[in-house]
């Protein structure tokens, strides 16, 4: 049929997920161009229904936007800080049209670099920050010491974190240098610090840690601060 059916529009909009939404579409408390809808289901126009949710009017997004970012050492990766430091929020506001609202898919630690993806699609960025739906990301660290070759072993067996185990999928020593070495990790974890972390643990304290890939979309050589629309063919392989 036409038309998107209403809980995903929610969920895009950033309401809460599909599951919760078709919850509060059951709790009578989502409106439609001024009637409550109770059953699932239904397909709307979101370019031309007025939707409700407990009487508040939810912007409903017409296009999509999604958006590759490189973000740079010491800014935050929030939409807006609240003490006033440096956050993507800043750099996305110069180049994407006010009051176009975007999420970030997960964060990066002030600290660390690299490529951070931002949609308006809140749906899409729940699902890619949850860990069932397993986005892998790739990561160069340079890290102190010279690592070991057993150490790839250790980290795909898995290392025992203080929040429980975590793993890697790939580990790959790329350069070697002067009391350092350049690592490149791929895993689908989302935890905090959760690099840093198992490098740490492992024996090998990161120096610099930048985020190279999420999936099928890769920073390249995108300049930091800089941020760059995703093509069509990058956004179907996202989905
Ligand atoms: N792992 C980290 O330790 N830091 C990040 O920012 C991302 C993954």
């Amino acid at each position: 049929g036409e038309g998107i059916r209403l809980q995903k529009v929610l969920a895009q909009a950033g309401v809460a997920s599909r599951r919760a939404a078709e919850e509060m579409i059951d709790q009578g408390r989502v409106e439609v161009d001024g009637l409550i809808v109770r059953e699932q289901g239904m397909r709307i126009d979101p370019a031309t229904a007025i939707v409700r949710v407990d009487g508040t009017r939810v912007v409903v997004q017409e296009e999509l936007v999604h958006v590759a970012l490189n973000k740079p050492r010491g800014w935050q990766s929030t939409m807006a800080d609240d003490l006033g430091r440096p956050c993507v929020g800043d750099i996305v506001a110069e180049r994407i049209a006010a009051g176009q609202r975007l999420f970030h898919v997960g964060r990066l630690d002030a600290d660390t670099e690299g490529l951070l993806l931002l949609t308006n699609d809140g749906d899409l960025a729940h699902r890619l920050m949850h860990p069932s739906f397993e986005v892998s990301k790739t990561y160069m660290a340079t890290v102190q010491g010279i690592v070991a070759r057993g150490v790839n072993r250790q980290l795909k067996d898995g290392v025992e974190l203080e929040d429980g185990p975590a793993k890697v999928d790939q580990f790959t020593i790329v350069d070697v240098g002067d009391g350092i070495t350049l690592v490149r990790v791929v895993l689908h974890e989302g935890r905090k610090h959760i690099v840093r972390r198992l490098l740490e643990a492992v024996g090998h304290p990161v120096i610099r840690l930048v985020r190279t890939d999420i999936g099928p979309v890769a920073l390249g050589d995108q300049r930091p601060g800089t941020l760059r629309v995703l093509g069509r063919d990058e956004v179907g392989k996202l989905y």
